[in-house]
């Protein structure tokens, strides 16, 4: 009898190990096809909600043309074409939102945060569409004023919250919405709860991924690109936080987040919020170098500043700019794009700076990054504004500039 006896147990491991090998790679096989999937869902979402405003906008501006249009039907059609534009611009924002979080470059602005008075501006924001939707909104603030404000990022705050009181406005068609905050241990709950469609189980979690909606059918009856609640998440977790939600299909949900309650025990008041009433002053007898290389935007500029009274020059690059500073000394401030030919809005800047370093300008550009925003300032522009630009900021940072 010869008996043979062979240790297998390397070769035993070993297989265990190919089939470890084996599932991890068809896990990573799944995950690349459904990022793949989300992917395309993406692209075609993105591509419908840009599409959608377009079609307004572009529609509507067509119709305009028409000669015999009512007084009422010209303002219908321009207030549609206003909320299409908004709807773009919010797409757009998400996007940058998204991608800055992505790269990690959002910097938060951390500053004394009123929380009920941002509690009290949502509801004065979101009344009208609540009441014109049939639905009641409540809100209720957890402690009483001289307790409420916390160190912060308010407009992060603000903004998470927006983002949840649209969604329970959008995903609600009877009852309605309850929104405030409580104290609990260290931290502030904020909540937002409805009385709206429900997520499904499974969905719970999901919602809080990039670009992950309940219905990304055809058939799904309400926009969004499915950024809101992942943007939200990305800034809670930054602002020391958590947050989660309840919900029943059918009866509503209830969204929960928390923030650290570091409240501030100043003696000062409450700032007055900025100021939101139109601003109605003029700016007469200046003279306004406009350096924009697109003509509609140099066009919309023009009329905003017309209606101001003022003269207003233009140049259509960064080189025809310097050349107006050169031969008109009479210029009070430049509008300055930062992209355009010939040469750029930062290098005319310069060169204007080295002209008449006291000649206010303002640079005005589409690009909205801080790294923008922080290379404006070195070349020398004594205030930035974004685009669209906003005809009340504009007036605001000439004001300042000009100290009129
Ligand atoms: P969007 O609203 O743009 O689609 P969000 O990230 O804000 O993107 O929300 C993701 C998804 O979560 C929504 O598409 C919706 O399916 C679901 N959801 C969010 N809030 C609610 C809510 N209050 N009620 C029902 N479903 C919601």
């Amino acid at each position: 009898m010869i008996g043979l006896i062979h240790d297998i147990t390397d070769r035993k491991s070993n297989e265990k190990e190919k089939e470890n090998i084996l599932v991890e790679l068809i896990a990573a096989k799944e995950r690349a096809e459904e990022s793949d999937r989300l992917k395309s869902a993406f692209l075609c979402n993105i591509s419908h909600e840009i599409r959608t405003p377009m079609n307004g906008i572009l529609g509507f501006s067509e119709l305009l043309k028409e000669p015999h249009l009512s007084g009422k039907e010209q303002a219908r059609y321009i207030e549609l074409i206003e909320q299409s534009g908004e709807r773009m611009l919010n797409l757009i924002n998400d996007l940058l939102d998204i991608s800055r979080i992505e790269a990690g470059e959002t910097i938060l602005q951390i500053t004394e945060t009123p929380v009920n008075r941002l509690l009290h501006d949502l509801y004065a924001f979101f009344k009208p569409e609540v009441d014109k939707k049939g639905l009641h909104l409540h809100c209720t603030t957890g402690l009483p004023d001289s307790e409420c404000i916390i160190e912060t990022d308010t407009s992060k705050l603000n903004q998470i919250l927006m983002n949840l009181v649209q969604n329970a406005l959008k995903f609600t068609s009877s009852g309605g919405i309850d929104y405030g905050y409580m104290l609990k241990d260290s931290f502030l709950e904020f909540y937002v709860i409805d009385s709206g469609i429900g997520i499904p189980v499974d969905m719970k979690i999901k919602i809080f991924e990039r670009f992950r909606q309940v219905n990304n059918s055809l058939t799904r009856h309400h926009e969004g690109s499915g950024l809101g609640l992942s943007i939200s998440k990305a800034y809670i977790d930054m602002l020391g936080g958590t947050i989660r939600v309840e919900s029943e299909e059918g009866l509503g949900s209830a969204f929960y987040f928390t923030l650290p309650y570091n409240h501030l025990f100043s003696s000062k008041k409450e700032p007055l919020s900025p100021a939101t009433e139109k601003l109605t002053a003029s700016l007469p007898g200046l003279t306004i170098l406009i350096a924009e290389d697109d003509n509609v935007s140099r066009l919309l500029l023009t009329i905003y500043l017309k209606n101001e009274h003022i003269t207003v020059l233009s140049a259509v690059n960064g080189h025809e700019a310097v050349e107006m500073v050169m031969h008109h000394p009479e210029i009070d401030c430049v509008l300055m794009d930062i992209k355009m030919p010939v040469m750029n809005g930062f290098e005319a800047t310069r060169q204007i700076k080295q002209l008449r370093p006291d000649l206010p300008v303002i640079a005005q550009t589409a690009f909205t990054s801080k790294e923008e925003e922080k290379k404006a300032k070195t070349a020398g522009c004594d205030s930035v504004i974004f685009k669209p630009i906003n005809r009340n900021e504009l007036s605001e940072v000439m004001k300042r500039l000009l100290k009129r």
